[in-house]
């Protein structure tokens, strides 16, 4: 299936691993030119020589930089010559308990996976709706449906995210424009970040790393862990000229963990 997208512009913030490398490729296999963001400027630099050599027909642009920081998210939004496709990505905040969380704890995560999207979304998404195109992807997570005992930070900011694109997407001059704005909830992926947060909970609970990769992947209904790469599919389908009629929606990818009918 053409996605429809081919020359468009996307930014994909946090894309040199994991989740948003993911989202990244699947863009760029689509002909969609792409700004891609991380901190670390080696593993950004790789993923965009990969990414150039397999999708000749994409430009690829850097930004090294923090994207949870004003500095970093204006160095990415500058070059993006302009945003048709935005993708809200950001570490996640870190476990632990609540009563050890101080007030600039808390202000971090919600920099990270709450203002930040916030703030890439009022920075572009007028433009898109003049363009009459636009296509907005928030990377929250499944503990926006069913909360992650231990993260609280994520449980908390993630879903004060969901909530104002619920009324936003919602708003007739983004909706009628054929700007969309949905989130994306991976459940467990196999990426750097699930690695070592599994790593941690192991050390914790004297088990090794394996044996709690191995009971996690067999909890789940599919008995696998997603793969960036199924995640970044999905993304694509929501960034695509047919799903100018999917918004405001939060798409659950866990394969099939989460028990509810609906
Ligand atoms: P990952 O494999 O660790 O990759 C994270 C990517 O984001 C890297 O490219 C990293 O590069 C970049 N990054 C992190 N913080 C950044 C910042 N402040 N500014 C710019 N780039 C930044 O993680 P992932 O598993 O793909 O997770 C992506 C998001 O999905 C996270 O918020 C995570 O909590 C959430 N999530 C993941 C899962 C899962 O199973 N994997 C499940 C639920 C939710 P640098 O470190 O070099 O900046």
């Amino acid at each position: 299936m053409d996605l429809g997208i081919a020359g468009k512009w996307a930014l994909v913030c946090a894309a040199s691993k994991g989740l948003g490398k993911g989202c990244a490729t699947a863009l760029a296999a689509e002909g969609v030119h792409v700004v891609i963001t991380a901190r670390g400027a080696e593993a950004l630099e790789a993923t965009a020589a990969e990414l150039r050599a397999r999708f000749p027909a994409a430009q690829v642009r850097t930004v090294a930089g923090d994207i949870t920081t004003e500095a970093g998210r204006a160095a990415a939004l500058a070059a993006c010559p302009q945003v048709d496709i935005l993708v809200n990505n950001a570490g996640g905040p870190p476990a632990g308990d609540f009563r050890d969380w101080s007030r600039e704890t808390w202000i971090a995560a919600l920099e990270a996976n709450m203002l930040t999207p916030i703030e890439l979304i009022k920075a572009t998404v007028d433009a898109m709706a003049e363009r009459s195109f636009g296509r907005i992807v928030n990377i929250t997570s499944a503990a926006v449906r069913m909360p992650y005992d231990g993260l609280g930070l994520s449980n908390g900011a993630r879903a004060g995210l969901t909530g104002f694109v619920a009324g936003l997407a919602r708003q007739p001059r983004l909706a009628s424009r054929n700007v969309t704005i949905n989130n994306l909830l991976p459940g467990p992926f196999d990426t750097e970040r699930l690695r070592s947060n599994t790593a941690a909970n192991a050390d914790r609970a004297g088990r090794s790393f394996e044996e709690a990769w191995a009971s996690r992947r067999e909890a789940n209904p599919t008995r696998r862990y997603g793969h960036p790469d199924e995640f970044g599919a999905m993304c694509a389908f929501l960034c695509s000229a047919h799903a100018g009629y999917v918004t405001a929606q939060n798409v659950l990818m866990d394969g099939g963990a989460f028990p509810g009918t609906m």
